[in-house]
């Protein structure tokens, strides 16, 4: 779905103007001039990893957390090799896309792991004090994956009409009962989540 909604976002305007956001990333000079050097990036989702977190909101967070890594990057100002990175959100979406990075890899490209922690995806989804254009985030819809390897196993989805929420696997949809309607759901599968902007 992330691989055909960037084809989309190649040739279709109303992709981007939908799902389409965009990352600064900053390089700090650590030398005496200390200018900012900014390079902005489109994307029509994030992908953010889970293995420090096991919930979705402290992973969106962790996403856009300042590195403490020193970079070897030369400035042009003042010519000085180190400089910190940081990372914000320079646009977000009116439909906002997360693929949570379940799937690692080795050297070769080879699948090495599915990591299948119990991730909480909240119902509402905040943006943080972080941002400098915070945005509030609603629940609409996700795609679960069970089994091992990424071209293998099944996907099923949950998608709300309203306020009920429905289970869809294959021909069977099941309405959820007993949600608690403020919190969010609890999944090992939880891959690809859809938010839509509140007002
Ligand atoms: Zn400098």
């Amino acid at each position: 779905m992330i691989t055909l909604l960037d084809k989309l976002g190649e040739v279709e305007k109303p992709a981007c103007d939908i799902f389409g956001c965009t990352v600064v990333n900053t390089l700090s000079c650590l030398g005496k001039c200390g200018k900012d050097r900014s390079l902005r990036e489109h994307y029509n989702h994030f992908s953010i990893n889970i293995d420090s977190s096991t919930n979705v909101q402290s992973s969106l967070a962790n996403y856009f957390k300042p590195t403490e890594d020193i970079l070897h990057s030369t400035c042009e100002t003042c010519g000085h090799g180190e400089s910190r990175q940081s990372i914000r959100c320079g646009k977000w979406p009116s439909v906002l896309l997360l693929q949570l990075n379940r799937f690692s890899y080795d050297c070769n490209g080879n699948l090495a792991n599915k990591d299948c922690s119990n991730m909480f995806v909240p119902f509402i989804l905040e943006t943080g004090r972080r941002s400098k254009d915070p945005r509030k985030y609603k629940l609409s819809g996700m795609i679960e994956h069970f089994g091992k390897g990424i071209s293998s196993g099944h996907y099923t989805a949950k998608v709300r009409r309203k306020d009920t929420w429905f289970n869809c696997n294959d021909s069977l949809i099941d309405e959820i009962h007993n949600i608690d309607r403020s919190s969010g759901f609890y999944s090992v599968g939880a891959y690809i989540l859809i938010y839509n902007l509140e007002d």
